[in-house]
């Protein structure tokens, strides 16, 4: 049976080491998740013919999970909510699409049931996170973007607040892309205040990358509780995993797999 992972120009580089790893630990033998470079214009048609090729499913991540939408036969209500899918399993001739990007951040947050909550950022990852912050009850959500046009329009779809610079919030979850390419212009590319953060407040990077990112290490410094990438990574292909396998993910074979230590 086959798993894999669609993007463009690279797919996720650490999702088949992970689940491969899984994949071995969980005893499925004749299992394998392969890395699957597909351009924009040969993806539909390529992933509808994964399944006569021996595909269970694949993860979709970018510029794909718009199109994984729209490619589905049926959704989950979360998926179509957030508008993305990243997820996508083949089901008695049928393509399901899931989004376990905002499973995958509740599952390592701290409950945000009545505290405060800003996402900075407006793509795919973003919209996963405010989908969940208010699925969770958070006492309000707002979002910051670069482009401002474009978090206004989050906003308006998910019922959030657009905010046209950062507040200071219990919980902040960081969806840009800032942080992966050049780390020291961090605060340059973010118009953050490190020091609205203590302890209490929490400050989360979907961002991962090789060692702690700048954001997570300023917010740690000042006393916050940190959550990496590497955290969210691991516990949305939890869930993809088990939805394609039916077995509980050994979480643990996927956290050595990625290099996750116990603090980011
Ligand atoms: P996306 O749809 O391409 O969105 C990118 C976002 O980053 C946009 O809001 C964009 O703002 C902003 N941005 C890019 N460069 C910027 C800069 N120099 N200054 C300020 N803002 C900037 O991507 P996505 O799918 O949402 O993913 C975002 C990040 O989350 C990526 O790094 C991705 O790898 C990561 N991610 C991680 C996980 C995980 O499991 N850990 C899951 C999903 C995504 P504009 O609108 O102004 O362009």
């Amino acid at each position: 049976m086959l798993l894999g992972v669609c993007g463009w120009p690279v797919a996720h580089s650490r999702s088949p080491a992970m689940h491969n790893a899984a994949l071995a630990a969980a005893g499925l033998r004749d299992w394998r998740y392969l890395h699957l470079p597909l351009p924009p214009e040969l993806f539909a048609e390529t992933v509808r013919a994964l399944p006569a090729a021996g595909f269970r499913g694949v993860n979709v991540t970018i510029p794909h999970k718009e199109a994984a939408i729209a490619l589905a036969d049926t959704a989950s209500d979360a998926a179509r909510a957030i508008g993305a899918a990243n997820t996508l399993t083949f089901e008695d001739g049928a393509i399901e699409a899931e989004n376990t990007d905002w499973t995958g951040l509740l599952d390592v947050l701290p409950d945000p049931a009545g505290r405060t909550a800003l996402v900075l950022g407006a793509g795919g990852a973003a919209r996963a996170a405010v989908y969940a912050l208010l699925r969770a009850n958070a006492a309000e959500v707002a979002v910051w973007n670069r482009t401002p046009e474009r978090a206004r329009a989050l906003a308006r779809s998910l019922g959030a607040r657009a905010v046209e610079r950062p507040e200071v919030a219990d919980i902040v979850v960081n969806c840009t892309s800032v942080g992966l390419a050049e780390p020291e212009s961090t605060f340059k590319a973010l118009p953050l205040q490190a020091d609205d953060w203590g302890v209490g407040s929490c400050v989360v990077d979907m961002v991962y990358r090789e060692g702690e990112t700048k954001l997570l290490e300023a917010a740690r410094t000042r006393g916050a509780a940190v959550i990496g990438g590497l955290e969210i990574l691991i516990a949305q292909g939890a869930a993809s995993f088990e939805r394609w396998t039916g077995r509980s993910a050994p979480r643990q074979a996927m956290r050595e797999a990625v290099g996750a230590n116990a603090t980011t």
